[in-house]
């Protein structure tokens, strides 16, 4: 037996006491992981599938390596080892990057342009530091010029890359958004101030990175991405940039990036954690080789549910920044075939190799998938942009709920949210369970003749109201618009976040 540690990510954590690292003693990461999930059993529901295997949007490292292309459950360990459960968050073989190098391809394309003209004197001064560098000179600095990069999304991981792309003097940024700028945005989106609340994103973030350096082109893409553009908007660009929040738009981004033979460089995080890779298919894995589906619908919180600490976005744009001038320039080591993880508390680097999946429908050689398809039912979530789907579960809009709570037998409402969410606001006389809790916590619903479940906007507690339902308790009804409708028609002075 080896006495071996395994590192918790912070989405899971509150299944294992809070703890970032639990040490576990097995002979294979199969028996460790299984003697770690039988003490705590809402672990083992979101590592395992019902037959016990692992699910596909999880992946396990025995220290740097993915044991998929070890032994799987059966790759031994020794003491000492270190196993990482690496979670996909919304919001990564031994590559021979030499061998047949397409970055390499890149940088030759890209210097064929910046041969035209050679720097002007404003030129010159604006990138003096750059010049004096070897490693990007006169030479690199028209490769920058000349270089198309995209990025997707124009919140708070496009926010930094965007203003340094601009700084160095890249030639062409495409920026896609179409969100237009909340107070909530302020706290990590530093192209944006105050007074630009209300307005589209893309917008601003021209006319601010203009501002900063009028030699660089900003094209603004204010539609959001979708299977029925993606292929045209990315094909004007060398490289993109994905800082996007949802599932549907990365795995939207990876498909078309590996379809058009684009590296894309690409970023997440979660509370106080980070992750950052280059997906590049034609010398190393795709984002599919590494989770080859999204998690179901609800069961990761996206930052507006979970929270992001606000410096956090602004360390993995500006790495995924540094990584799109890397690749540009041709300098240095890409991210290619690696896996980033950044832990803000820890402040601590880590890095995982990835490896090409043989089996990879997208990028593998024995690929079925040759074009785009329908992102949002891959991912199970509705359209963005589109009106809601009629709900599937019984709802209760906040005005009917607000007479019931004064009749005869008002409801008992069941909060789903967190507790720091709780401490913002709550509605009066309601049990706060968090949702991934509801499973181990139903004894304390068990009794109520009619349940109102609620979060902040309805998704969460939907989901509860599913699998309460599903469960056999009856009179069962979600919140529409969640704790946000209340505040809004019923108590204005409800303070919202
Ligand atoms: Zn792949």
């Amino acid at each position: 037996m080896a006495q071996v540690s395994v590192k918790i990510p912070t989405p899971l954590r509150s299944f294992a006491g809070g703890a970032a690292t639990i040490p576990v003693e097995g002979a294979t990461v199969g028996e460790v992981l299984r003697r770690m999930t039988a003490t705590h059993s809402g672990l083992g529901r979101h590592l395992f599938t019902p037959e016990g295997k692992l699910r596909s949007f999880v992946a396990v490292y025995r220290n740097d390596e993915d044991i998929r292309y070890l032994e799987r459950d059966a790759t031994p360990v020794k003491d000492g080892d270190v196993v990482s459960i690496v979670p996909a968050i919304a919001g990564g073989g031994e590559v021979d990057l030499r061998a047949a190098n397409p970055l390499v391809v890149t940088e030759r394309s890209v210097a064929a342009r910046a041969r035209t003209r050679s720097l002007s004197k404003d030129e010159t001064l604006r990138y003096s530091r750059h010049l004096l560098l070897s490693e990007v000179g006169v030479e690199g600095q028209k490769k920058l010029r000349d270089a198309k990069v995209l990025i997707v999304g124009a919140g708070g991981l496009g926010s930094p890359t965007a203003l340094y792309l601009a700084a160095v003097g890249v030639g062409k940024i495409g920026l896609v958004d179409f969100d237009r700028v909340e107070v909530s945005n302020l706290q990590r989106q530093i192209l944006y101030t105050t007074a630009d609340v209300g307005h589209a994103k893309v917008d601003v973030a021209r006319d601010r990175l203009q501002a900063m350096n009028p030699g660089v082109q900003v094209i603004a893409h204010s539609e959001p991405l979708t299977s029925t553009n993606a292929m045209d908007v990315l094909r004007g660009y060398d490289i993109v940039i994905d800082g996007t929040d949802n599932f549907a738009t990365r795995y939207l981004v990876n498909d078309a990036c590996v379809l058009l033979g684009k590296p894309n460089v690409y970023g997440s995080i979660y509370r106080f954690e980070g992750q950052a890779s280059v997906f590049d298919a034609r010398s190393g894995p795709c984002y599919r080789c590494l989770y080859p589906e999204p998690p179901p619908p609800g069961l990761v919180p996206s930052c507006a549910e979970a929270g992001v600490l606000g410096v956090l976005p602004g360390i993995v744009g500006v790495i995924q920044a540094t990584e799109a001038i890397k690749i540009i320039l041709g300098a240095g080591e890409p991210l290619v075939g690696r896996l980033l993880l950044f832990d803000a508390l820890a402040m601590s680097f880590r890095e995982l190799a990835l490896r090409k999946n043989p089996d990879c429908d997208l990028c593998g050689p024995h690929a079925t998938q040759r074009g785009l398809i329908d992102y949002q039912e891959f991912c199970g979530v509705p359209a963005v942009g589109t009106p809601r789907a009629p709900s599937d579960v019984p709802e209760v809009s906040a005005e009917k709920l607000a007479e019931e709570l004064n009749s005869a037998e008002p409801p008992f409402l069941l909060d789903v949210r967190e507790p720091e969410e709780w401490e913002i606001a709550h509605l009066p006389g309601a049990h706060l369970i968090p949702r991934l809790e509801l499973p181990d916590r139903l004894n304390e619903v068990t009794g109520a003749r009619l349940v109102v479940v609620y979060c902040k906007s309805g998704e969460r507690s939907s989901a509860a109201t599913k699998l309460l339902l599903g469960l056999g308790f009856s009179g069962v009804r979600n919140l529409r618009g969640g704790i946000d409708a209340w505040a809004k028609q019923v108590d204005p002075s409800m303070l919202r976040y």
